[in-house]
């Protein structure tokens, strides 16, 4: 289902003033969204970081480097909302924990992420980008854990493409599981550049 332009400012406003979890985020809402109606591509993360918090721009982190570089991708293509929407699955910095940041806030893909799927019509692939995208959004099961459903990548219905989070506290896990980058990288970088040829 298509929403009209007019109500589709009205949705990124609306997402845009949210305070709904003010009490609980410790640096106060900003949420951080990029989406128009014509994206082909959908991005659903974790949530911003701190630096994205200060500076408004998802994925302006080395999170983001090494996921553009993941889908030799350049900041023209991937900061264009007619292109790409990028949905993390709290839109707002949730603050920090003992070993890195806080879960995205769960009250956020309920409460927006229905609208905004709805609202474009285009997409024909979403990276679920980590744990909290894929257990949110795979209805079933495709194996124990992150590892394991990365692996069964091919077994992942469309429009669904899980990936592990790119950040560099995920050095180890690339290291790892070496088949990541030798199997699953150019297939993603395959379905990707399909979008738009
Ligand atoms: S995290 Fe989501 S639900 Fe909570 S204040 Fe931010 S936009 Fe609203």
């Amino acid at each position: 289902m298509s929403i009209g332009n007019q109500d589709w400012q009205a949705l990124l406003t609306r997402i845009r003033d949210c305070r709904l979890c003010a009490e609980d985020l410790p640096h106060g809402p900003r949420p951080v969204v990029q989406a128009h109606p014509e994206a082909r591509l959908a991005i659903v993360g974790q949530a911003p970081g701190r630096a994205v918090h200060q500076s408004g721009v998802p994925w302006q982190d080395p999170s983001g480097d090494r996921l553009r570089e993941w889908l030799h991708m350049d900041a023209g293509r991937f900061y264009n909302p007619r292109q790409v929407a990028l949905i993390p699955m709290g839109f707002c910095y949730p603050g920090k924990g003992a070993s890195g940041d806080l879960p995205p806030m769960a009250v956020c893909a309920p409460t927006w992420h229905n609208a905004l799927f709805q609202a474009l019509p285009e997409l024909q692939t979403v990276l679920l980008v980590g744990q909290y995208a894929q257990r949110h959004y795979l209805e079933q099961a495709h194996g124990r854990n992150l590892t394991e459903t990365v692996k069964a990548w091919q077994r992942v219905p469309a429009p669904w493409f899980p990936l592990p989070h790119p950040s560099p506290r995920n050095r180890l896990w690339l290291r790892r599981n070496p088949w990541f980058e030798v199997d699953v990288l150019p297939a993603l970088r395959k379905r990707v550049e399909g979008l738009w040829s």
